[in-house]
């Protein structure tokens, strides 16, 4: 019997349970998996929450990253196979034991990388790779603002830009976050909770300001984020871990400096199997080589879900964290 997290009724922490269920035989394209890693996001808080709809109504199990061994594979299945070890950032479910998906969203996890780095690099560290990469191609000696700098995604990038010869600026709530956000890439750190951030990075970068700015926060940093740009620079707004954005009018990239502004998703990034294992690829071997330094720092078991989102969306956490099937 499978276990799996549940949400009957979008709202808080406390609407995530665990429940039996039956998960049955894969299909044609499908893939059974069993879960030995799953990977936490801010992007799950959403969808629990409610601000994000679920594509699977209600109830619904969340989760979009995991990693784990093929128990079976259903018809026409080629690219995988029963006992390879995989892992995904893909469709919803990956709160559970075992879960069908897709053989399309599966990825081989390198000799090199362990199960529990695959489950907590997938979703994160292929969002650093779109947003240095591709959204807005970051090159040595560019001046980069990166918001949260301490958390999932803020440790992969910090240590991705930094080896790309970036001047990386990173924005953290308090000391220990400081500490840890310097160890991994960031050249200069911002307490957010104390200092003016605009008036720092001014500060920093003698007046000139940022190339780009990565902003994952939302409301609390909006619109002092589109002031630390220089004129022409890049606002890449692609969270909100304080809350949605207000609306604005686009004149105010106009009387900012002539940005250039995007809200970009990493599903939109990796919506081919090209573009999927473009990305993937290019942010495992980062792994392997040792570019990345995972820091998994919080573990939960896969029951205790509730807790993970408290500690997440109380700021507690830091790097990634993972559930424990
Ligand atoms: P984090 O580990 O970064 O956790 C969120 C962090 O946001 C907190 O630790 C906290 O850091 C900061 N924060 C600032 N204000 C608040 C607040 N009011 N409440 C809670 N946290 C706050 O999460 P992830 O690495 O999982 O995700 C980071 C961001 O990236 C999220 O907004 C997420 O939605 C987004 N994302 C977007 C993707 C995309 O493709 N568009 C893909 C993946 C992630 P501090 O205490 O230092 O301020």
């Amino acid at each position: 019997m499978s276990q799996a997290i549940f949400v009957n009724q979008t709202g808080g922490a406390q609407v995530l349970h665990l429940q039996d269920c039956e998960v049955g035989a894969p299909g044609r394209g499908e893939v059974l998996l069993k879960h030995t890693a799953i990977g936490v996001n801010y992007i799950d808080t959403y969808f629990r929450s409610g601000l994000y709809p679920s594509p699977n109504g209600l109830p619904f199990t969340p989760g979009n990253e995991a990693a784990g061994v093929v128990l079976a594979v259903g018809e026409g299945v080629e690219d995988v196979a029963v006992g390879q070890r995989v892992a995904y950032a893909g469709p919803l479910g990956a709160y559970s034991s075992e879960r069908l998906i897709e053989a399309r969203h599966l990825v081989a996890i390198p000799d090199r990388v362990s199960d529990e780095q695959a489950a907590a690099v997938m979703l994160k560290g292929m969002t650093a790779q779109y947003l240095l990469r591709q959204t807005y191609k970051v090159q040595q000696d560019d001046w980069v603002l990166f918001h949260a700098a301490a958390g999932g995604v803020g440790l992969l990038l910090g240590q991705w830009a930094a080896s790309l010869g970036a001047n990386v600026i990173g924005t953290v709530s308090n000391p220990a976050k400081a500490e840890l956000a310097r160890q991994h890439g960031y050249a200069h750190i911002i307490n957010y909770s104390e200092e003016d951030f605009v008036a720092r990075t001014a500060e920093i970068t003698g007046g000139a300001k940022c190339h780009v700015v990565y902003d994952g926060v939302g409301a609390a940093t909006f619109p002092g984020s589109l002031d630390c740009l220089r004129p022409r620079g890049m606002f890449v707004s692609f969270g909100q871990s304080s809350g949605p954005l207000p609306s604005f009018d686009l004149g105010l990239l106009a009387q900012k400096g002539s940005l250039f502004a995007t809200r970009p998703s990493l599903f939109a990034y990796t919506a081919t199997r090209e573009a999927l294992l473009a990305c993937a690829g290019e942010m495992l071997e980062k792994v392997a080589d040792s570019t990345l330094q995972i820091c998994i720092n919080q573990r939960f078991k896969l029951a205790e879900a509730s807790q993970a989102h408290v500690a997440l969306e109380g700021r507690q956490t830091t790097g990634a964290t993972l559930l424990l099937p």
